[in-house]
């Protein structure tokens, strides 16, 4: 029986392989195989990250740490949109990619998901307005696997929305149970949080 991380590992060598949505940038981004109770789930890679390889390298990389300062960041990037901002992610290429995802729930069996950005987070729950969400911590469910969600907002300079009040004071208090949650103290630098990007190629405007 393979153990937990070699069936990681197979499944992270499986994805860098992954060529199936025609309109993103291969490759796909992964750190590696990070065995961990604590998910961190972004939007895309940006244009950078697939050269660094791993998620959330470049500079809202940098902002998230500083949000978490023990941080192992892993993955993908998508391609620039006509405006010359980095493209959304394609529902097809979202739900594409969701086979990956959901494939990592099930080995990680995560206690706690910590999705950052409007897009990832309404890949879990409704999120018509940041400040609903941000603050709060909800129970949810991916096929077998419960886990608690604490979303934060994405922390790119393109929306100010964490800088402003309410959104300062909510980023602060959803900081705050991320801190306290039994997941996160029990994490230690054998243990980084895995980082996940919602879709796994380039493509996708920070929301
Ligand atoms: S976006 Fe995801 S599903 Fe599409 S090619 Fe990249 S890794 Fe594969």
């Amino acid at each position: 029986m393979p153990s937990r991380r070699q069936k990681l590992e197979n499944h992270v060598a499986r994805l860098r392989r992954c060529r199936r949505c025609p309109r993103v940038i291969p490759p796909p981004v992964s750190g590696g195989a990070i065995v961990s109770g604590v998910m961190v789930i972004g939007q895309a890679p940006g244009v950078r990250e697939p050269t660094l390889k791993r998620p959330f390298a470049h500079t809202a990389g940098k902002t998230l740490f500083r949000w978490f300062e023990e941080f192992s960041v892993i993955r993908c990037f998508p391609g620039k949109a006509p405006s010359g901002s980095d493209r959304v992610p394609a529902p097809d290429e979202i739900r594409n990619c969701s086979a990956w995802m959901n494939a990592e729930f099930e080995i990680l069996r995560p206690r706690l998901v910590i999705p950052v950005g409007r897009l990832a987070i309404m890949q879990f729950i409704d999120c018509k307005k940041l400040d609903t969400v941000i603050g709060r911590s909800f129970l949810v469910s991916r096929g077998e696997v419960s886990f608690d969600l604490i979303p934060l907002p994405h922390p790119s300079g393109v929306s100010p929305w964490h800088k402003i009040s309410p959104g300062r004071e909510l980023l602060v208090r959803a900081m705050k149970k991320i801190a306290r949650h039994p997941a996160m103290r029990a994490l230690s630098s054998r243990a980084p949080v895995a980082c996940l990007a919602v879709a796994l190629c380039e493509g996708g405007r920070d929301l």
